[in-house]
């Protein structure tokens, strides 16, 4: 079966992969969108990120939905047809966060499509997968399988939330509105959120945050300043999601956020030096949030019941075959949030 194979930085190749057979508790799925994740285009670009590099070819990616081919003998509840959203969180069960009902700390955990450990996890960009049953999430019919491949993606934002707690009647300020800020902006609506602001440097990126609910978006190329109404008062925001992973996005946030803000560091940016005694003095909390596990599920379920729409986040849908293209407009922030893969 096709797969998209990462070499090192630039070299992605279609390459045929053997799919393995279907254990008693498994399914075979027909992969059908798969999204194009920042991860996936720092190992296409840069052959990783910090210190996670491929040293070995890795099949990409992690965001993808499909058709049910093939049940293994012992399995219940699913059936050949069904379309599903496949989570690509596999921890272990076992280990004590696991165990604490903390999966995505999993001390042995094999997320898709990850150079973090070697052998390297192999992703789900192909034409055809294997996967537990835990993984599979049934798609309503009203939803397409394009939007079920935002389920993760979406998943992150919902984690994020949660991390900062209760957002009823918040004000909330997103930094940074690429697919997951604009998602973040989904999520914290839904959660209560009353008043929410997004920032980015770029125009394609802020439209959309708006096109998703976000009650005002400020561009800071444009207007370096823009947030400089919301410092009253010791600052007007009480929780902020930093999602560009940028160093001064997260430093201007600490002067339009109040004393006992919460912030959710959601953006991964390598090394940042950030003011401690900001932090001290107004006594923010400092929170990171690193993927999810059980929000896979309420993702898929807000997906289905139609509460939440992410389709003005889908910017294109390119074929596998054409991968090249797809990875170059994926990081064109001119012109695409989220890019999927056809798998057809
Ligand atoms: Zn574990």
């Amino acid at each position: 079966m096709d797969a998209l194979v990462i070499h090192s930085a630039g070299d992605l190749r279609v390459e045929d992969v053997p799919t393995p057979p279907v254990l008693a508790h498994q399914l075979r799925v027909r992969v059908r969108f798969g999204g194009i994740c920042g991860s996936d285009l720092h190992y296409f670009q840069h052959g990783g990120f910090g210190t996670v590099r491929v040293k070995e070819p890795m099949v990409l990616g992690h965001e993808v939905a499909g058709l049910i081919e093939e049940v293994g003998a012992e399995v219940q509840g699913f059936a050949p047809g069904e379309r599903i959203a496949i989570s690509p969180s596999r921890p272990c069960g076992l280990c004590r966060f696991c165990q604490r009902g903390m999966q995505n700390h999993c001390l042995d955990m094999r997320y898709y499509g990850s150079a973090m450990r070697t052998p390297h996890v192999q992703g789900a960009f192909r034409r055809e997968i294997v996967v537990e049953t835990s993984q599979a999430y049934k798609l309503a019919d009203t939803l397409s399988d394009r939007e079920g491949s935002m389920a993760e993606p979406l998943s992150v934002a919902l984690h994020a939330v949660r991390r900062a707690g209760p957002l009823l009647g918040k004000n909330v300020l997103v930094t940074g509105c690429g697919p997951i800020g604009a998602l973040i902006v989904v999520a914290a609506r839904h959660a209560g959120a009353t008043n929410i602001v997004v920032t980015d440097v770029g125009a394609y990126p802020l439209r959309s945050a708006l096109k998703v609910g976000a009650d005002e978006a400020i561009n800071i190329a444009e207007q370096p300043d823009g947030l400089a109404k919301f410092t009253a008062d010791k600052g007007q925001f009480d929780v902020l999601f930093e999602a560009s992973g940028n160093e001064r996005a997260l430093r201007g946030a600490f002067d339009v956020l109040r004393p006992r803000g919460i912030v959710v560091q959601v953006g991964l940016g390598g090394e940042m030096t950030i003011p401690i005694n900001t932090i001290v003095a107004k006594e923010f909390d400092l929170r990171g949030a690193f993927r999810f596990h059980e929000e896979f599920g309420i993702a898929v379920d807000l997906l289905n019941k139609g509460l939440v729409d992410v389709k003005p986040l889908i910017s294109a849908t390119v074929s596998y075959r054409d991968a090249g293209r797809a990875f170059a407009l994926a990081a064109d922030r001119s012109q695409a949030m989220k890019v999927l893969l056809d798998f057809d």
